[in-house]
């Protein structure tokens, strides 16, 4: 049987894993972040219908551009922002690989504060980036004094914030980012994949946009709006950020079923962001009732939170599972990083939990 090793593979990526979660068929899956809730009937129904629509025509390529829907989704964010503002793609994944390939690849770098989304660092890996793992406090703070150090002595091409972090959950104090902006030589990047879920009061970065050419925002359609079987990732920045991840988009990468269904979807968003106070009464139930049984919890913004076990985290991440709850070993030492679904998802997690102690 022919092996990797019998392949000619990049040196770089000998040894490596490919990423990804446990996809286990389990009772309750609270281990990526999805939204619990299936998509509702009338918008199954319209986005059929939608993507009816299409397949006669699918003999043609897509709009390459996919303006109709980057109008949709400006239109979604507001903040007077129009389709040259925004870029859309397979997942906010595709959407910071094309930043990546943008403004880094080889000979360039890039830095995250670690813990943060997982995925950076591979993204670098992938594009031949040098990554830079930047610190965080003992309790996974980040000040805009340390940021800004940071940035500062390392002058990355790229930095990438995280608000709400995963695996955290915790929003990012806008005096970072404002810290970061003055001294980052190059882009700056906050993936806000979970911005639909932040407690009142906190700002996005989407209001820090103007002034800021070298700033760009990611979010998904895969959480809040329950839609990460449809693909959809998508980012807000300066026109001339548009112009330059379309140097190294594919042709055609989102295709007419794909915009046909995201359009249908962001049409009937009312229903579909219906879920996400329900969503955040379980997070905050399940910071609290953690928190009451004296468990140490990051604050979360998030629909996730992250909690310390009290010792090994593969052990209580295995016992866990063996009471029909997958959640996720982050692989961050005594921690672990549960998704907030459905009330009983919830119960079925918290009974689970005071079975292991
Ligand atoms: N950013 C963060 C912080 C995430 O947690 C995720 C999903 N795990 C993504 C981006 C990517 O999501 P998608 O490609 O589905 O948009």
């Amino acid at each position: 049987m022919t092996t990797l090793d019998d392949l000619p593979l990049r040196d770089d990526l000998r040894g490596r894993s490919p990423y990804g979660a446990p996809q286990l068929d389990v009772p309750v899956r609270l281990n990526t972040n999805e939204n619990s809730y299936p998509v509702p009937e009338p918008v199954v129904e319209a986005i059929a219908k939608a993507v009816t629509a299409e397949l006669r025509d699918l003999n043609r390529y897509p709009d390459r551009d996919a303006v109709a829907l980057r109008t949709d989704l400006a239109d979604y964010l507001g903040h007077g922002l129009t389709s040259a503002h925004v870029w859309a793609a397979n997942g906010s994944n595709e959407i910071q690989q094309q930043l990546f390939q943008a403004f880094a690849g080889p000979g360039r770098t890039a830095l995250g504060f670690t813990p943060a989304y997982s995925m950076h660092p591979l993204l670098a890996l992938g594009t031949g980036t040098t990554w830079v793992d930047g610190r965080r406090g003992a309790s996974f703070d980040l000040t805009a004094a340390d940021a800004a150090a940071q940035v500062a002595r390392h002058r990355p091409d790229l930095v990438l914030l995280c608000s709400p972090n995963n695996p955290t959950g915790t929003a990012l104090d806008p005096a970072v980012l404002t810290a970061v902006l003055d001294v980052a030589p190059g882009m700056v990047v906050v993936d806000e994949a979970y911005a639909e879920f932040a407690r009142p009061g906190t700002p996005s970065a989407l209001t820090v946009l103007p002034g800021h050419p070298r700033l760009v925002v990611t979010r998904t359609m895969s959480k809040a709006f329950g839609f990460a079987g449809g693909r959809l990732g998508y980012l807000a920045a300066d026109p001339a950020v548009v112009d330059a991840v379309q140097l190294v988009r594919l042709p055609y990468h989102l295709s007419a079923l794909t915009q046909a269904a995201a359009r249908a979807a962001l049409a009937h968003r009312a229903a579909l962001l219906g879920t996400v106070e329900a969503i955040k009464a379980q997070r905050d139930r399940i910071v609290a009732t953690l928190r009451d049984r004296g468990i140490r919890v990051a604050d979360s913004d998030a629909n996730f939170v992250l909690f310390e076990v009290g010792g090994d985290q593969k052990t209580a991440w295995r016992g866990l599972l063996d009471r029909g709850v997958l959640i996720r070993d982050v692989g961050l030492p005594g921690w672990l990083r549960v998704t907030a679904g459905t009330p009983e998802e919830t119960d079925a997690f918290l009974t689970a939990i005071e079975g292991l102690s």
